[in-house]
Formats: C-alpha cells, structure tokens, sequence
C-alpha cells in the first residue's frame, strides 16, 4: 500500500499558471486518496501550491526543510509535521525515507537533482519505490528525449526510461503508481 509520496518540484511558480494547476490537483488528489504528502517544506513556488491543496482538502503534509532553507523557502506554517535538518543531503534522504513512492512536477535543477538520485538509485535496485513524472504541458519532453538519446548512445539500459512512469494527468499517475504496487 502506498501511505506517503514524495513530491518534487520547483520552489518556483513557473510562467505558465498550467503548472501551479497541476500542483494543486495533484496535492487535493493526494490528500481525496488518504495518501500523506512528503514534500520539501516550503510555501512557494510549486512546492507551496501541491501542500496547499493537500492541506485544504484535509491531507497530510510532512515537510522536510534545511535550517538554512527555513526562510528562503518560507518553511509551510500549516504542514502536519514539519522536519528541519541540517543539510540539503539529509533533506533527500529523510524525504525517501518518509515516502513509498515518488512523484516529480516541474521545476528546476533542484528538482532534477532530486529526480536523477531516485532514478539512478533505482536502476543500481538501492529502492523498489515507483517513480512518476506528471508532464501536464510537456514540460519534460526535453529530458525524455534525451534518455531515449542515452540509450541510442549505449549510456542507459533500454528498460531504464521504464523507471519513469510518464502521465498528463494526477489521476492516471496516481493510478499507475499504485498499480505498481508497494516496494517489495
Ligand atoms: P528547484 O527545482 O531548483 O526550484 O528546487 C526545488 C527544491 O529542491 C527546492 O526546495 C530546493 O531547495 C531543493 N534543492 C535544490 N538543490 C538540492 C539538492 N542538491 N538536494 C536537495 N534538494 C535540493
């Protein structure tokens, strides 16, 4: 069963509102599914738009934010539980450890690193959690392509790109997720 997913994304908005649109259907279908939400604790951005939704439709919401981040990022008042640590690498691990499954938005290279340690950790079978990129506007066509690339080139094992479940919408995301069942 899965309990929590962690969500990644960007502590920015982004320019196209389709995004922040995403972010709260995904953290309000989160919540209307009884899954708690582990995200990186902050009210802007994206992040704050996926925590804002959960809470309001009565989710969970654990944060997970660096001391030093607790400004910058505007540490969520309202989360249900709101972690601090002292790094931004034990920032990832505690919110790998809370989750049972991963779900990326858009965002920046804070997301994307966080994406690529899940992923890559995930073809060296350190974790059997599933992982989901919600691409609602194609946002991440560019990165997909270039995993194909990659495996073109001989760099990445063709089920690899398969550690991605790819959907344009929450619901059929959160469908494949739980489909692929809880980390054995
Ligand atoms: P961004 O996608 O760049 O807007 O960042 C999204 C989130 O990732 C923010 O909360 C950043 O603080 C966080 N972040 C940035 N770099 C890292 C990193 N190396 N490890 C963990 N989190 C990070």
């Amino acid at each position: 069963m899965i309990r929590r997913i962690c969500v990644f994304c960007g502590a920015s908005t982004g320019t196209d509102p389709i995004h922040v649109r995403a972010a709260r259907d995904l953290g309000r279908l989160l919540a209307e599914r009884g899954i708690g939400l582990v995200y990186g604790g902050g009210k802007v951005g994206l992040m704050g738009a996926v925590a804002d939704a959960a809470l309001e439709a009565g989710g969970e919401v654990i944060g997970v934010i660096p001391r030093r981040l607790v400004e910058a990022e505007l540490a969520h008042p309202d989360a249900t539980e709101m972690r601090i640590t002292e790094t931004l690498h034990e920032r990832k691990a505690q919110m790998a450890a809370l989750a049972d499954a991963f779900i990326a938005l858009p965002g920046g290279l804070g997301t994307l690193e966080e994406l690529s340690e899940v992923a890559s950790q995930a073809q060296l079978h350190l974790h059997r959690k599933p992982i989901g990129i919600l691409d609602v506007s194609g946002y991440y066509e560019g990165l997909l392509a270039h995993l194909d690339g990659a495996v073109a080139a001989g760099f990445l094992a063709p089920a690899h790109p398969a550690i991605l479940l790819v959907e344009t919408t929450a619901e059929a995301l959160l469908d494949r997720l739980v489909a692929h069942g809880p980390p054995r």
